[in-house]
């Protein structure tokens, strides 16, 4: 079952390519469950994506079928990766996007973290 929106997980998306070593990274951090990189397209002085390991098309997906474990080690190597970057005390955005609404374009759940200067207000008003 896929709960998401969105197509069944492919291994064939980019990042699940990246996990397995494919396509090259700017790693930052990696551990048993996440893989932390740079975005390729930075929308901030820091901007990095945190993705698990597992194969999780979405948000939805991963926090309905991911173990506990998955999810407790991909959120500590969340804020373990904004720690080391040294963001805690000026502070950070974590964003996610989740199905069409969202404008999700790699159906492989990821974490946005910016950083690096003042990000804004939440989102643009409709
Ligand atoms: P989203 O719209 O949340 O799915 O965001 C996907 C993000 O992945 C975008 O910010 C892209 O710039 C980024 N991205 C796509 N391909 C790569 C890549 N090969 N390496 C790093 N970031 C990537």
């Amino acid at each position: 079952m896929h709960v998401s929106g969105l197509p069944p997980y492919s291994e064939a998306n980019i990042f699940a390519r990246i996990l397995r070593g494919e396509i090259p990274c700017k790693r930052v951090h990696e551990d048993a469950f996440a893989l932390a990189f740079h975005d390729i397209n930075p929308l901030a002085p820091v901007h990095v994506l945190v993705i698990p390991k597992g194969a999780y098309v979405s948000a939805a997906d991963f926090h309905a079928q991911a173990s506990d474990a998955e999810i407790a080690g991909f959120w500590r190597a969340v804020g373990r990766v904004a720690r080391d970057l040294g963001l805690e005390a000026s502070g950070y955005r974590l964003l996610s996007n989740m199905g069409p609404d969202a404008g999700q374009e790699v159906p492989h759940f990821h974490v946005h973290l910016f950083g690096g200067r003042p990000v804004g207000r939440m989102v643009p008003k409709a």
